[in-house]
Parts: C-alpha cells; structure tokens; sequence
C-alpha cells in the first residue's frame, strides 16, 4: 500500500481564502476522506514572525492509497490550489511519497519553524532532496508546507472548522450567540476558546472575509463534534476536523537570561519588576523586569489583552513573575500572553504618625526632631510603616480567549493536566 504526504502553506492573503479551506475542498472534491490516515493536521509555526499571513499556519494531508493513480492525483491537487489560492498568494506545496516523518533532519526543520525563523533556501533543499515542490508567487509558502508535512506531534488538539456557502463569503455571520454560549458551558474544559466569557464575545468566528463560518477549538474531538451539531445559525456547508498543534505552548522557550532573548522568538523567562507598570498611548501596559543575570526587559500588555491590563497595573517593583510570550525587535519587548507570579512584594508606604488625641496626621517637628500635633500638643518620634493589600495572588493570569494567540496554551488546559 502506497503512501502520499501532503504539505501545503499559504494559500490565503490578508483579505480571503484560507489554506484550511483548500486542504478540505482536496479531500472532498478528489474523495480521499476514506484514504486517510489521520486528521489532516493544522500546524502553527512561529507566531512572531513579521511576515506571516494572518495565523501561521501551515497544513499537511496524510493519505494511504491503494491502486490509485498517484501522478495523476498529485496533478489534481495542483489543479485544485491553482483553482482556490488566493492570486497574491505565496503558495507552496509538497509531495512525499515516503512518511516523511521517519526524516530526523525534516522534523528537526519543523520543530524548529515552529520556536524561530528558518531559511526557505533549507525548506527547498529538504523538499528536493525527500520529495517534490510547487512554488507560487514568491514560493515563502513552500517553509510551511515541509514544516507540515514533516512535523510531529508532542502535544495537541483538535479544530472542527464549519464552512459556509460561498454567496455569503464576505458578507455578516450569522451565527447565534446563544448556541455558542450554550456549547461553552456545556461541553467544558473539553473545548474551549470558543466564547470569551470576560468580553462577552465569540472567539470561534473570525472577523476575516473568508469560508469559515466556526471553529470549534478543544481537546477531545467526539466532544467537538457533538458540540458542531448544536451550534445554530446559518447553513454549514462543509465540517472538517484538524488535528493541531493550537493550545499546547510549544512555540515557548525557557530562557536564563535576558541577554540571551531574541527578537522574534517567544519566551518564558523569570524576572523582577524594576520599572513599574505604565499605561502608554494607545492603552498599552508597558513595565521593566530585570532578570538574574540584571539585564532588564520592557514586557507589554497591549491594548486588545483588555482587563488582562488591570492585572499587569496592580505589579510594583520587587514582584517576582514569570512572564510568557513572544519577542518584537524595535525595542526588544515581551509581548505577554500570560504571566505567573511567583513572589508578591509587600506593599508598604511610611507616613506621618496619627494623632491619638484627634486622629490627624501630625506635622514634622522640624529635622530630626519627631512629629506632634499642634492642636493636641500630642508628640510622637518614628513615622509609622502603612501596609497595603496586594490585589492579586500568587497564581497564573492569562490574556483573555479573543486575545490569544493560536499556539498559546489556556489555563483551562493547564487544570486538566
Ligand atoms: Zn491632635
């Protein structure tokens, strides 16, 4: 029995289609659901990357075929992209006709596009060498496509996308709100993102003038697709279910020091807060952590992580956290997707004594020279230490479900484990 792995990036633009589309048109049109061997897989790369298309995500299909023609069918496929890539599109696709997987240097390349930035001259050398490859536009889209194809799963989950018809692309989802309520509460924390409880809003619709109508993201796929089935609104043309690598962390990496940090990686990294908390232009949260080795960091909480900023403005100087996320360059900032606080540092002010007799503060004798009040002609040495409570505990507090990131994993995941 014949084997045919897929790989395929970047057919999508900022303003429509999406690659997850093209994968599930192959596999209806050409009628290989039956041929294959799991999930076709939804793989974030590198979420960091300025250049990316919207998500980053990159697609394979893995498929056992038996007297099929297998020229033939990768002719088909070609057909198909060809027919639904978006024209300014970067595409790329791969054939290999061996598991592609068993290659130590092809799953070395995916992990590693999936933590840092790799060369596309690498991705054309691997396909050349194991496979095939079709290039479109500028060919960028071929590094997703061996990623894909390539990658090995340490931990996942599953996306069930619901597609639309195609009169209504571009036009207003109708989806109802209350039907997405209802599945969140129901079938939690198997599935989860689906509805951001804090904001009152969906998260399993994108705002994008593309064919998905829904995607229901979670850890056990018989509960998504039972959940899919409740879900009310307009027609469901076409459901597949991905298996990916969304929800699981895998693009952080520890880090000792903060001199070690590069731009356009994403980080865990333990630090102090040495410049507290400051709300810039725009709403952004911006503070300084200074690590062990005393390099120090601006970490943000941009404006879209909403009340995740209240959080960040109740650290002063001193907290010990963990923060989470990933790196821009110009000036080197964390951006935060979660933060964990590992050390709350006391919060205490020195004041002016209280009067006993009135209750006032009392005033400076002069230098050195104690505190009284003049009304009472009451008198006291030391100024008095205040403390203040600290407004959050020593736990994990993470940016909410619209403001995730793909890669990013929930709390709700963390619990189960
Ligand atoms: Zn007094």
């Amino acid at each position: 029995m014949s084997e045919l792995h897929i790989g395929l990036d970047d057919t999508d633009s900022q303003k429509g289609m999406c690659s997850t589309y093209v994968v599930s048109q192959i596999l209806q049109k050409l009628d290989l659901r039956k041929n294959l061997i799991s999930p076709p897989e939804l793989v974030r790369l590198n979420p960091t990357i300025p250049w990316k298309t919207r998500g980053n995500g990159a697609l394979s299909i893995r498929l056992k075929l038996g007297q099929k023609n297998i020229e033939n069918l990768k002719k088909e496929i070609i057909e198909l992209v060809e027919e639904y890539r978006e024209e300014s599109s970067n595409s790329g696709v791969v054939f290999f006709d061996n598991d592609p997987r068993n290659i130590e240097e092809l799953r070395d390349f995916s992990k590693k596009a999936v933590k840092e930035i790799v060369k596309i001259q690498n991705a054309r050398e691997l396909a050349k060498e194991y496979g095939e490859a079709y290039e479109f536009g500028n060919g960028q889209g071929v590094v997703g496509a061996v990623c894909a194809v390539g990658y090995v799963f340490s931990d996942y989950t599953f996306e069930l996308i619901g597609y639309r018809k195609k009169e209504r692309w571009g036009t207003e989802r109708d989806l109802e709100k209350n039907s997405v309520k209802k599945i969140s509460k129901k079938y939690s924390p198997t599935i989860w993102d689906n509805f951001d409880w804090r904001n009152s809003e969906m998260v399993l619709s994108p705002n994008s003038p593309c064919p998905v109508l829904f995607g229901i993201r979670g850890d056990s796929k018989e509960r998504i697709i039972e959940a899919s089935k409740e879900l009310r609104g307009e027609e469901v043309v076409l459901k597949q279910l991905f298996k990916t690598n969304q929800g699981t962390d895998e693009h952080l990496q520890h880090k000792k020091n903060i001199d070690k940090i590069k731009p356009y990686t994403s980080v865990i990294i333990k630090g102090e807060v040495v410049r507290e908390p400051e709300t810039i232009e725009g709403g952004h949260v911006i503070l300084g952590i200074c690590g062990e080795a005393g390099n120090v960091i601006d970490c943000a909480a941009y404006e879209p992580t909403k009340d995740f900023r209240n959080t960040i403005r109740k650290l002063i100087k001193g907290d010990t956290i963990k923060v989470f996320g990933g790196v821009r360059k110009k000036p080197l900032t964390i951006n935060l997707e979660k933060i964990k606080i590992i050390d709350l540092a006391i919060n205490s002010e020195e004041k002016n004594p209280v009067c006993p007799d009135c209750g006032n503060r009392m005033e400076s004798a002069g230098k050195e020279q104690g505190y009284r009040c003049r009304k009472c002609s009451t008198f006291a040495n030391k100024k008095v230490k205040i403390f203040r409570e600290r407004e959050l505990e020593e736990k994990v507090y993470e940016v909410p479900p619209t403001a995730r990131r793909h890669l990013s994993k929930p709390l709700i995941r963390e619990e189960q484990d």
